[in-house]
């Protein structure tokens, strides 16, 4: 995947493996891992191998890994949380992005709050 790659992304470091993570689910184009700082009891990220920052760059890229991702979502969900989920983009720094390789949370597990900041 080495063509996909970006020099000093964190993410595109997990996704080759230079940096390890509690992985979950992987393929050819995409993986899923556990976030460090889980926020629910189940808190997986899940990560497009190709680099690009921010989920509508990834959908004007390549609208079907960006499904692809979904699927994954939902396939973490049904085994982990009963299928029901939340699904969470943060795009730029005021909303909380601080990994600037596009990643979806998936939040669930547990009852999760609705909380203005
Ligand atoms: P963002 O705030 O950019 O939407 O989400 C980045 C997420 O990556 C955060 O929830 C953070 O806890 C997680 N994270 C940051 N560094 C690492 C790491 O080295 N390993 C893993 N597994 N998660 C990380
Ligand atoms: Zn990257």
């Amino acid at each position: 995947y080495a063509n996909h790659m970006s020099d000093d992304c964190l993410f595109c470091a997990i996704a080759s493996g230079a940096i390890p993570s509690e992985k979950v689910l992987e393929n050819d184009h995409l993986v899923a891992f556990r976030d460090i700082a889980p926020k629910a009891p189940t808190h997986v990220l899940v990560v497009p191998r190709l680099h690009v920052e921010n989920v509508a760059e990834l959908a004007a890229t390549d609208a079907s890994l960006l499904a692809e991702m979904a699927a994954a979502a939902q396939e973490i969900a049904d085994r982990e949380c009963g299928g029901e989920f939340r699904w969470i983009f943060n795009t730029g720094a005021a909303a909380g992005q601080t990994v600037f390789h596009v990643h979806g949370h998936v939040l669930g597990g547990g009852e999760l709050g609705w909380e203005p900041a």
